[in-house]
């Protein structure tokens, strides 16, 4: 959601706040290798991707072992340090950083970057939460097999981050949320005990099922140290599309007939508003890879594991059957690899091209799928209606009912003036989202960017479950303070 500027809360740091003595037994968990100390490479774990957020620190540890893990928390739980645990550092709210206080440990998992085994027979694979989200599935490659988990950041995000975020990425629509990837899980309890449940089983209805605790946590519950993840197939046919629809309301039923037409063979359905295909063609080398200009766009790709799957042909029947239904008025299909790659990029490199529209107020909602179509429509109204020349740049997940919809500064606007107008544009982009059911947070979390939001949107019930959660496993408040649900 929000702008830039309002979370400038640089702090000095304040090393007193933790007895040198405390200090010095971390220290001491991990040894040289283990600690950052040079003010440059610290600034890197103390600052947010985004560069809205900046915390301080006295201490960032790498530990190498889940028992370094276990002994750092048990000494953190001892004297009340929070801890702040912190993958590849790609949260959007805020929520892989210290707070400015300078009385938080940074506990970077780095380090723990073993695939420990990969079983193609049982379609598992066990690995340490710091591995790099692209090397997991590299690793899944090389054996074989398929971890379909994918976005935009994988070549710095790590797994212990998407678990504990409960990652989404652009393969939701079939293999599901990060969460769904999951067999079992090691985490390191506030009070500095290890829970090993790294269990290959896809039956195991032995009472609650700990693991989904600590999956979407953020942190905040214990720390994620390894994960047995699913693996799938290997898909030996793609075939990759980008199809322009006649309107947004086309876009559910373009997949619905999709899916119908390849036997449940779509894998991603992405939408992008004109504008997106705009901004991509003046700020990137990907021109509009169609002669005529629509409105609305859906980057479709098929995949399937079976050899003579033939989607291809598949697509091609699909479409042609989608244009006489006026659901699709034109399609590129790519048709080599190289083009398929052309067509994912104007998708990845999507984010990283709007900034350069100036200042913009995010939103990260979900909604039915049936309802995407009335949420894009009335929240670009709304925003259109209250601030002139704003430019809305909605594209997204819309397979999975998920909408990444931002509101761009208009051209020349006074920047300032224009966030100070955030709040209440956000607040009635979530209210709508709200009214059709859907959810202010889709993908990114809470962190500290949306503790507000939730408790606007969560029921009194749903608030007391999640204080209660947080009191039992982490009595003492040390697990990520300040993030995810405020303790009162
Ligand atoms: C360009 C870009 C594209 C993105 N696209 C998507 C997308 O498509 N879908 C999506 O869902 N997200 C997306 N994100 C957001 C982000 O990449 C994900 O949330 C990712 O899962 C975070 O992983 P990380 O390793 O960077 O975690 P971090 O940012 O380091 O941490 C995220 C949270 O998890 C906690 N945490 C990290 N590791 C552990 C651990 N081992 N144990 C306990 N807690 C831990 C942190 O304390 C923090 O609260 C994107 C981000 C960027 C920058």
């Amino acid at each position: 959601m929000l702008y830039r500027c309002q979370y400038h809360a640089r702090a000095t740091m304040n090393d007193s706040a933790i007895s040198s003595d405390t200090l010095e037994r971390l220290r001491a968990i991990v040894g040289p290798a283990g600690l950052v100390d040079e003010p440059a490479a610290r600034a890197a774990y103390l600052n947010d991707w985004r560069d809205l957020f900046h915390g301080a620190s006295p201490l960032v540890l790498r530990p190498a072992s889940t028992a370094e893990v276990a002994a750092i928390v048990a000494v953190c739980n001892e004297a009340r340090i929070g801890i702040v645990p912190q993958g590849g550092n790609t949260s959007l709210v805020g929520g892989s950083v210290p707070g400015a206080a300078g009385d938080e440990i940074l506990l970077s998992l780095s380090r723990m970057n073993r695939v420990r085994h990969v079983d193609p027979i049982n379609y598992t694979m066990t690995v340490e939460a710091g591995c790099i989200l692209a090397e997991v599935q590299r690793a899944a490659r090389d054996a074989g097999r398929m971890f379909p988990l994918s976005l935009a950041a994988e070549g710095s995000c790590q797994i212990g981050g998407n678990l504990s975020t409960n990652a989404g990425g652009t393969a939701v629509l079939r293999y599901g949320n990060a969460r769904e990837l999951v067999l079992g899980l090691e985490v390191v309890l506030a009070d500095g005990s290890v829970w090993n449940g790294l269990r290959g089983l896809r039956k195991d209805n032995t009472g609650y099922d700990l693991k989904q605790l600590f999956l979407g946590a953020e942190g905040s519950l214990g720390v994620v140290t390894a994960a047995v993840l699913k693996l799938f197939p290997a898909p030996t046919d793609t075939a990759t599309a980008m199809v322009a629809m006649p309107s947004v309301e086309a876009a559910p039923m373009l997949l619905a007939a999709l899916r119908e037409a390849s036997g449940d063979a779509v894998s991603t359905f992405e939408y992008m508003h004109r504008a997106c295909l705009d901004i991509l063609e003046a700020h990137t080398d990907l021109g509009d890879p169609f002669d005529a200009r629509y409105e609305h766009y859906a980057l479709v790709e098929l995949t399937s594991s079976r050899p003579d799957a033939g989607l291809g042909a598949l697509m091609e029947t699909a479409l042609a059957h989608a244009f006489e239904q006026g659901i699709a008025v034109d399609a590129v299909i790519a048709s080599s690899g190289a083009q398929a790659e052309r067509l994912w990029r104007m998708r990845e490199t999507l984010p990283e091209a709007q900034k350069n529209l100036g200042a913009g107020i995010k939103h990260d909602v979900s909604v039915p799928l049936s309802k995407v179509p009335e949420f894009i429509v009335r929240a670009t109204e709304y925003c259109e209606r209250t601030v002139e020349g704003v430019r809305v740049v909605a594209f997204g997940h819309i397979g999975d009912g998920n909408v990444h919809f931002n509101v761009m500064q208009p051209v020349g606007a006074d920047v300032t003036t224009f966030i100070s107008r955030g709040g209440e544009i956000t607040s009635r982009v979530h209210d709508i989202a709200a009214e059709l059911d859907g959810s202010f947070s889709a993908e990114h979390g809470i962190g500290v960017l949306k503790i507000h939001e939730l408790e606007r949107y969560k029921s009194p019930v749903e608030l007391d479950l999640m204080r209660a959660l947080k009191r039992t496993l982490d009595p003492n408040n040390i697990m990520n303070p300040g993030k995810v649900i405020n303790q009162s």
